[in-house]
Formats: structure tokens, C-alpha cells, sequence
């Protein structure tokens, strides 16, 4: 098996995230409500770094830096292990 990107964070593989393309898979789904207008709950994390953003801003500016999809934490949040950090 080849894995040309893979994804290094625990909370990727806790959704069962393991490439870049089930990455963009979930992200397409997701992308409707991303922006969290009127959450203010809302975090992001990217499943590469596992790394946390607590605005939108924060998680655009990742994503047009690094070429991450960042994906809402605090959709899966009530899943084990998958909270903030
Ligand atoms: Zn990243």
C-alpha cells in the first residue's frame, strides 16, 4: 500500500482520515457550514499537524500557507479524544 501524503494526527486517524483524498473527501462534505457563523464554539484542526485554530481566520491563513485542509473540531468533539488540546 502507498501512501503519498500521509496524515499524521491522531485526531485524523480517530475519523479514519489516513490520505490527502479522504481528507478533501470530508472537507467537500463539511465545507457548507465551516465558516460556524454564530458558533462560538467553533474551533478547527488540521489533520496534518494536528494543530488547533480558534477562528476561522486563523484556519483560512493555515490552509493558504501550508496547502492543509483544516477541518471543524468541534463537529467531532463529543467523539473520544477528539476535544481541543
Ligand atoms: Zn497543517
Amino acid at each position: 500500500m502507498t501512501v503519498e501524503s500521509p496524515v499524521q494526527g491522531a485526531r485524523a486517524q480517530k475519523l479514519g482520515l489516513q490520505s490527502a483524498e479522504d481528507v478533501e473527501r470530508e472537507w467537500e462534505e463539511a465545507h457548507a457550514g465551516w465558516t460556524a457563523h454564530g458558533v462560538s464554539q467553533a474551533w478547527w484542526f488540521c489533520p496534518f499537524c494536528d494543530c488547533d485554530f480558534w477562528s476561522p481566520s486563523g484556519a483560512r491563513k493555515h490552509m493558504k500557507w501550508k496547502k492543509h485542509r483544516v477541518l471543524r473540531g468541534d463537529w467531532y468533539s463529543e467523539l473520544e479524544g477528539m476535544g481541543p488540546k
